[in-house]
């Protein structure tokens, strides 16, 4: 995609600042708009990549983390007249993708597009939720585990915002969004993740498929929350939620790379990023991620011979300390579940009487991930 690409603004070695312009053959042009996206932790994704899409009617892809939607309105206005998106699309119901919504609606009355299952856990049901201080959360935010030093001054105002907001929904499978454009529910990183198809040009894949990272998946164990949400139109969690479940969407999009491999891939975070610019192979980029998750399940079953353990027992054997500080552990914790689910689905490992996960003796993990 380098033939396409116009740096129109430098920015810092991670992207921040940047505008790029990519024009296409086809005349579609996309322009990239990071968006700042820092916690203040060591963990850095780096900033998030928004994209507008001169369709026949232009749109947006997703506005960034909260507080930043006006920042990246400043960006389009630059691009110059005629802009303006008449709707949004939203790669997933992240707030470091959708917290700039309710900025960039206010200043131009965009639609916001958005799956299925998006519209259903963007709400708060106050009588469903898990925790007396969640009552005002939306059912997306329920299964969280951040403490109140993070929640406070990141998440209160964001779901202020964002509650009663009207979203068009977007369904399963592929749906049109213009000429040569289409969404893709491609669910697993997150249950109501979509990409976006732009003829055989270029593919939009959120955080589904980033450079550097391998995006963790949403364990079926968080289903068991949102079902009374969920349960009447998506009746089973594996098929929103789950390692299973991510690993069909990434071959789903293996499948896409396959049949026009100049497809360029702009993903959500890490499009450039430590001074250089990550041009994926989508086909190339999905093998690596594959890779990565059977050897991740085959360290699990390695460890779990030995004896039964419990998620944080697991983590604490399988990531080494420094990624098990703060947040870390739930996050490490989160990872070996949604592994476990799968060694299980393979029939490798069982939750045994005491809770614990027990290796059953096979090992049938690595066909089980090439047969989904
Ligand atoms: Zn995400
Ligand atoms: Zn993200």
């Amino acid at each position: 995609m380098e033939q396409y690409l116009t740096v129109v603004q430098e920015g810092d070695a991670n992207g921040n600042g940047m505008l790029l312009r990519l024009d296409f053959p086809s005349g579609l042009v996309i322009h990239a708009l990071p968006t700042p996206n820092e916690y203040g932790g060591e963990w850095d994704l780096g900033p998030t990549w928004n994209y507008l899409v001169e369709g026949d009617r232009p749109f947006l892809v997703d506005t960034g983390r909260w507080g930043t939607g006006g920042a990246l309105m400043k960006m389009i206005v630059q691009l110059g007249p005629g802009r303006s998106p008449e709707f949004v699309v939203l790669s997933h119901g992240h707030e470091d993708h959708d917290g700039g919504l309710a900025e960039v609606t206010a200043q131009t009355g965009a639609e916001v597009r958005a799956h299925a299952a998006y519209c259903l856990l963007a709400r708060p049901y106050p009588g469903l939720a898990p925790q007396e201080y969640k009552r005002d959360f939306p059912a997306k935010c329920w299964h969280c585990f951040m403490p109140e030093s993070f929640y406070g001054p990141n998440c209160l105002g964001y779901h202020r915002e964002l509650q009663d907001r009207l979203v068009r929904e977007v369904g399963d499978g592929r749906q049109s969004l213009g000429t040569d454009l289409e969404s893709r529910h491609v669910p697993g990183h997150c249950p109501d993740s979509l990409a976006v198809e732009a003829g055989d040009e270029a593919v939009l894949v959120g955080d589904t498929i980033l450079p550097d990272i391998t995006p963790w998946p949403t364990g079926r164990f968080m289903y068991k929350l949102t079902a009374p949400v969920l349960g009447e139109r998506y009746p089973e969690a594996g098929q929103l939620y789950g390692l299973p479940r991510y690993l069909r969407s990434l071959k789903e999009l293996r499948e896409l790379g396959q049949a026009r491999p100049g497809l360029a891939v702009l993903p959500a975070h890490r499009l450039y990023y430590q001074g250089r610019f990550n041009f994926l192979d989508l086909a190339g980029r999905v093998d690596e991620l594959l890779k990565h998750h059977v050897e991740r399940c085959a360290d699990l079953l390695r460890i779990l011979k030995d004896s039964p353990k419990n998620a944080e027992a697991l983590a604490r054997a399988h990531f080494e300390d420094a990624k098990l500080s703060g947040p870390g552990m739930n996050m490490a914790k989160n990872e070996v579940v949604c592994h476990c689910e799968l060694l299980m689905d393979a029939g490798d490992v069982v939750r045994n009487a005491d809770r614990l996960w027990e290796a059953t003796g096979s090992g049938n993990f690595e066909r089980f991930i090439q047969e989904i």
